[in-house]
């Protein structure tokens, strides 16, 4: 397998740490867990994307693009590391993004990614939701191009399988670097989305035969839709690869029991996760995707999905910008806050 002869540009910080969580491990009383940092990816506040961008943005100049069009949610942390990757290339971006939750809260509309995103010089457009935002895009597209320029549409999420590239890197780095520990890693867990991680991972880990399982928590789709979704993916990337047929359907799962009300809408689960992430270990997860994807992973550990002998790396997906956008949520569980000139 070789990425070497796949476009690339270095947007990112890597490889990212794979650290142990002691603290959390103990307190739920095994497995060992691992957390590996792409939230420390670097790229404006870092997350998954990055390493999906360090391709799509190859294929974009490639093109010869001078302006890259994306779409996401509101909070969408795949846009704001769209806008970077833009600025760093000094290429035109322009985003879409859909308003999936009806949160009318302005810091949900304004502050987070947003408000990353047009700091960076990125103008968002947004669309009620249940839009079809690849019509948006491509009408997006056809504007830059009358206007002179030349469009690259980048997918939700990244996720094609030019875009997948990136977590088959990811899985070949952890590989490595459980290699040089002498970690024995059993499964890896993490938040899927629009499935270009999971695919990535599962193509990787397939591809090099390392028997790691890969669990995806689902944070939209219902269990068979994402699982169709990441296999068709998986596939799809193991062609690019030149090994068709390395991902066998079985091999792609998917856990949707924890998505709650719906995208973006927080749950009990999620906050509760990210505040022990934050207090037990010091990690900043986010509440649309890794902050459920851990809550579903504390409850699998509690209801012994795990043996206490196992290994199991979560993928820190990042997005804690969004965090910005959905204080509210975690209003009820913050210790008080002091202001002191006002104690008599
Ligand atoms: C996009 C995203 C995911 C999901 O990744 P997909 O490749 O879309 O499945 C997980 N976590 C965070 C923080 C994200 O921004």
């Amino acid at each position: 397998m070789h990425l070497s002869n796949h476009p690339r540009i270095r947007l990112g910080h890597l490889n990212t740490p794979l650290e142990p969580m002691p603290r959390l491990s103990e307190l739920l009383g095994g497995p060992t867990l691992y957390i590996k940092r792409d939230d420390c990816t670097g790229l404006a506040t870092g997350g998954n994307k990055t390493r999906k961008l360090e391709f799509l943005m190859a294929d974009a100049l490639a093109q010869g693009a001078d302006t890259v069009i994306t779409q996401g949610a509101t909070q969408s942390n795949h846009a704001r590391q769209t806008a970077a990757a833009a600025a760093r290339l000094g290429m035109r971006c322009i985003i879409l993004l859909e308003d999936r939750t009806g949160n009318k809260d302005a810091s949900y509309r304004y502050s987070g990614n947003v408000f990353l995103e047009r700091l960076m010089g990125a103008p968002t457009r947004t669309y009620a939701g249940g839009t079809d935002m690849n019509e948006a895009m491509q009408a997006a597209a056809r504007e830059v191009s009358s206007g002179g320029g030349k469009p690259y549409v980048i997918p939700g999420g990244g996720s094609n399988s030019i875009g997948a590239l990136g977590y088959v890197d990811c899985a070949l780095e952890i590989l490595t670097q459980a290699n040089d520990r002498q970690i024995v890693v059993d499964q890896v867990v993490h938040a899927t989305g629009s499935a270009g991680t999971q695919a990535g991972l599962v193509a990787g880990f397939e591809g090099a035969n390392s028997g790691i399982g890969v669990l995806g928590i689902g944070v939209r789709a219902a269990r068979e839709a994402q699982e169709a979704s990441v296999f068709r993916l998986a596939c799809e990337t193991a062609e690019r690869l030149g090994m068709p047929g390395v991902v066998r359907r079985e091999r792609v799962v998917a856990n949707c029991d924890y998505v709650g009300d719906g995208y973006g809408l927080p749950t009990a689960g999620m906050v509760e996760a990210v505040s022990l992430l934050a207090r037990t270990e010091g990690i900043l997860l986010d509440p649309v995707y890794s902050g459920k994807g851990m809550a579903g992973l504390i409850d699998l550990i509690r209801k012994g999905r795990f043996r206490r002998d196992e290994t199991v790396v979560f993928v820190h997906t990042g997005g804690s910008a969004a965090l910005f956008g959905y204080m509210d949520a975690f209003d009820k569980t913050l210790p008080p806050s002091l202001d002191t000139r006002d104690t008599r």
